[in-house]
Order: structure tokens, then C-alpha cells, then sequence
């Protein structure tokens, strides 16, 4: 190399040096703009543990890890010890047998004895997907045949998985006062092309606990699988206390999911899915040797997959143990009670049935005066505006007719505790400043709309058949444009209105839009 060519070299490494620094300085404001992710001001979406040095744990192994592919653990070895021992650590926890083959129970009336193994995936979503597919193929149904029995508290990640595979949805009522499905409910709305029950432990609109042993008897009966999607409460429940069985004691449960991205407080992107039974599990495989390139055996959807977030929560959990995650959540249940109580006494509100875990929901107490009510909605935009974020859930009907009322969801974690007081006061202050108001409405724009199709005078055949200019033309008119001044913060209140009193395949395609333009660029 020549001496300039060597200089230059130099200069180059020096400029990027200097590019990286403005680069991350640029990061560093940008993410000012976030909300923030720690101190307990977020009631969804982050789950602070309060303990600072987690994230540094975390941090630290994904940068260990940052290079390697996770899509061959022939190659990258580590990565395979990490994740057995992450399904193992929630096996534990879960109550899962870790029998060998031969350790099969001996009593062929029970499912007890079967080994439960399982692999990481990138999130509930990814977990709640493979469940489907794993029972799906384990049926062994034709493409395009079978269906998915849910309650309608189920999450959304099961309609995705009913949409992705081809399978129908059949979604069965809750009882709108304690959020619960019935087992008999189940029961009649299973077919014979069922290939999967879910439950929730519990669900997350509600915190509702499925009636899981009961439906776990139907299940069995019918010889049907049955998912229990623990991924907000699987990191929790175990050290609640006294609940009636959820887990792998069940005999008729044959998997679950449990998010370590939310109460095990890593990094997102990992969650747990474990089956009882090697040959379920062996199902949620993809697997292709008839191409022209490397064999391809995947247990998860992606193929090249960063290891970091398993990294991070292998780490934890490895800090922490069982023990750890008890302190932890014992926190978060004091929080929990304290913030419950706090919600029961105010007028106007009330708290959805009985919650179990971290978790909870507020609709307005219908048993007062309407001056005395306070709309969930409006409650979120006051409480907003003193410095806490909660989150806003729509009203919706359910097949039978009734309807679950809009609510306000609260994801309560350990940090909560700190906060405490400020967040109390957030919460009956807020009341204060909205009760007796009327509920909120969906923006002018909208609400004509939704008078249109009430008339008649639209049709959703003729929302969907509009161009995406058309569509976003309507959203900005309703002062909802995703490209305009960010000044403005976005009226979520006026939003959920808005999915209430539209059909839902309309505020699907105008939310769509919304979020599309969010990142066009
Ligand atoms: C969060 C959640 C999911 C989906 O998980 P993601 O990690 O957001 O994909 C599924 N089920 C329940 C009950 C959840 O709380």
C-alpha cells in the first residue's frame, strides 16, 4: 500500500468516526421524541423491572452475540445451549414434565408424564402463530380445511394465525361482566375440523382467567389440542398465589406461550412456545431439502434470525431464577392492588371482573348518574395529560349480541410501586377533570361517514374498492394525516371512537393507510 492510499485509508476511518458520532447523536434526539420506556410512565407496551442493571446485562450479552446467525445452531453452538435453556428454565415454571421418552407416564388416561419441549421465537405473536400451525399440521388437514375456536378475548395474534393459514375463525362470547369464556360455550362451538382450542392465563383485554381445567376436560373429550396463551401472565402467575390450575398440570393442555419480552423484561423479540409432547412439537417445523440450496430446517418463521433479545433474556433469567422473578412480581402485585383499589373508588369508574395478574380494566360505572360517569376514553386523554399513558380499548359486540364496553387497559410492572403516588393522583385527578362529560366521539369527518353507512348511502364493498389516495384524502379531512403537522398530538379518543362507529373492515383499511404513512417515505 502506498503511503497516501494509507493516509487516505486513515481519512476515511477518521470521517466515519466523525458520521457515527452525528449519526448517534441524531438517534439520541429522535428518541427523545419516544415515550419513555422506563420509570413507570407507559402502562402497555414496556415492562420496567426498576432494576437498571438488567438492561445492562441484557445489553451486554446481545453485543456478544450481535454477529451470529441464530439460523444454524450447528454452526453457532451457543446459541442452541441458550435456547434450551431458556425452554427449560420455562418448563419449570410452567410445571411441564422433563421425562425422557422412557419417563412417559405410565397411566394412559393422563397426559401428565409427556415431556414438554418448545424453542424460542421472536414474540408472542411469532409463539401464538406456530401453536396453530403446529396443531394444524399434528391434524394433518388439507390446506384451506379446519378451523380455530378462540374466545373473542383472545389475542389478535390467533386472527392473524387463522388469516396466515387458511383456517376459520370461530370466536365464542364471553360473559361481559367477568370477561370469562364459558367451557360449555366451547364445548357446542367446536367442529369436527377444530384443530386448536385457545385460552387466555389471562387474556389481555380484561386480565380475565379462562376457565382452563374446564375447558381443558372439553378438549380432552373431544380429543382436540388446547392452547393456553400465558405470553403476559406466564412470567407472572407462578408467583400470584392461589389460582385454580392453569398450566402444564392441566391434562389436556397441550402448549402454551409465555413472553419473556414482557414480565421476563428482556429486549423484545423473544418469547417461549412449548408443547407437551415430542411429536406436536416436531410439527411446528418447517422443513425443505428440495431446493437447490442448504437444507432448510426452521422451527420458527424467519430463517436468519438475531440471537441478541435471546441473549438478553437467557441472561436475566439466569440472574434472576425463579426467586428473582418472585420478588419482581411481588412488587408489581402490590402495585397492582394499590392501583385497583385506587380505580374502585372512583365514581364513575369501575374495574372489569376480576383481574388476575399485573394487569387490568376500567369501563364506566353504568350504576351512576350520567353526570356522575367517567368515559375511559376521555379518562386516557386526562390522565395523559398529567404525565401518564394509558391505553384505550374499543367497545365491541359479540356474536350473541352483547357488547363489551370500551375500557382503559393498565399494564402495572415493579417500577410502578415508585411511582405510585403521582400515578394515583393522575388517575382520580383525571377522573375529576372528565366525569359527567359525554363520551368521546369520532372526529366530524368520520362520524358523517359512519351516518353514511347507517343510511345506506355507502357501502364497505365501496371504502375497500377506494385507492389508497382516496383513503388518506378521507383521513386527512379528518384531521388525521399521517404526513401533517406532528405538532398535533393524535386524538386517540376521537380514534377509538371512531373504530367503534365504523364498520370494523373500514377503520381496518383507514387505520392501514394511517400506519402506512407513518413510514412512507
Ligand atoms: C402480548 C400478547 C400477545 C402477543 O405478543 P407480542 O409479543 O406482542 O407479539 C399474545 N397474547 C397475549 C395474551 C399477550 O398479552
Amino acid at each position: 500500500m502506498s503511503s497516501t492510499q494509507a493516509e487516505e485509508l486513515q481519512g476515511k476511518s477518521a470521517n466515519l468516526e466523525k458520521r457515527a458520532a452525528d449519526i448517534l447523536t441524531r438517534l439520541r434526539s429522535l428518541r427523545e421524541q419516544d415515550a419513555p420506556t422506563h420509570g413507570g410512565r407507559v402502562l402497555s407496551y414496556v415492562y420496567d423491572s426498576g432494576l437498571a442493571a438488567l438492561d445492562e446485562l441484557a445489553a451486554d450479552a446481545a453485543r456478544l452475540v450481535q454477529p451470529v446467525n441464530g439460523l444454524d445452531p450447528t454452526v453457532f453452538p451457543s446459541t442452541a445451549v441458550m435456547e434450551r435453556e431458556l425452554v427449560a428454565f420455562a418448563r419449570e415454571f410452567l410445571h411441564g414434565a422433563s421425562g425422557t421418552a422412557a419417563g412417559r407416564s405410565a397411566d394412559t388416561d393422563t397426559d401428565a408424564g409427556e415431556v414438554v419441549v418448545g424453542n424460542v421465537t421472536s414474540g408472542g405473536t411469532e409463539s401464538c402463530v406456530l401453536a396453530v400451525k403446529a396443531a394444524r399440521d399434528f391434524r394433518g388437514l388439507p390446506p384451506g380445511e379446519g378451523s380455530l375456536v378462540l374466545p373473542t378475548t383472545a389475542h389478535a395474534a390467533f386472527h392473524k394465525a387463522a388469516h396466515l393459514l387458511g383456517l376459520e375463525l370461530i370466536l365464542v362470547p364471553v360473559d361481559p361482566t367477568s370477561g370469562r369464556v364459558g367451557a360449555h360455550d366451547i364445548a357446542t362451538a367446536v367442529r369436527k375440523d377444530t384443530v386448536l382450542i385457545v385460552v387466555s392465563a389471562p387474556n389481555y383485554p380484561f386480565a380475565a382467567l379462562d376457565p382452563i381445567a374446564e375447558v381443558a376436560k372439553v378438549a380432552r373429550a373431544q380429543s382436540i389440542p388446547l392452547h393456553v396463551d400465558a405470553c403476559i401472565g406466564g412470567l407472572a402467575l407462578p408467583w400470584w398465589g392461589d389460582l385454580p390450575p392453569w398450566d402444564f398440570r392441566v391434562p389436556g393442555v397441550t402448549s402454551m406461550s409465555v413472553d419473556f419480552h414482557k414480565y421476563g423484561y428482556s429486549p423484545k423479540g423473544v418469547s417461549v412456545l412449548l408443547h407437551r409432547g415430542r411429536d406436536l412439537h416436531r410439527k411446528q417445523y418447517f422443513g425443505l431439502t428440495d431446493w437447490p440450496g442448504y437444507p432448510v430446517v426452521n422451527p420458527t418463521l424467519l430463517g436468519s434470525k438475531s440471537v441478541a433479545a435471546l441473549a438478553g433474556a437467557w441472561a436475566i433469567s439466569q440472574v434472576l431464577g425463579q426467586s428473582g422473578y418472585a420478588e419482581l412480581v411481588s412488587r408489581a402485585q402490590r402495585a397492582t392492588r394499590a392501583l385497583i383499589d385506587t380505580v374502585q373508588s372512583i365514581d364513575g369508574l369501575r374495574v372489569v371482573g376480576t383481574p388476575v395478574g399485573p394487569l387490568f380494566a376500567v369501563a364506566t360505572d353504568d350504576s351512576v348518574p350520567l353526570e356522575r360517569r367517567v368515559d375511559p376514553h376521555r379518562w386516557v386523554s386526562a390522565v395523559g395529560a398529567r404525565g401518564f399513558v394509558l391505553q384505550g380499548q374499543p367497545a365491541s359486540t359479540q356474536s350473541d349480541g352483547t357488547t363489551l364496553p370500551r375500557t382503559t387497559h393498565l399494564t402495572v410492572t415493579p417500577v410502578t410501586e415508585s411511582v405510585l403516588g403521582e400515578l394515583t393522583s393522575a388517575l382520580v385527578l383525571g377522573a375529576d377533570d372528565v366525569r359527567g362529560s359525554a363520551a368521546a366521539s369520532a372526529p366530524p369527518a368520520l362520524a358523517e361517514l359512519a351516518g353514511a353507512f347507517e343510511r345506506g348511502d355507502v357501502t364497505v364493498a365501496d371504502v375497500l374498492a377506494l385507492p389508497s389516495d382516496a383513503v388518506a384524502a378521507a383521513l386527512t379531512s379528518a384531521g388525521l394525516d399521517p404526513r401533517g403537522s406532528s405538532d398535533s398530538p393524535l386524538d386517540m379518543a376521537a380514534v377509538l371512537a371512531a373504530v367503534e362507529s365504523l364498520p370494523r373492515e373500514v377503520t381496518k383499511r383507514l387505520l392501514v393507510e394511517f400506519l402506512a404513512g407513518l413510514v412512507e417515505p
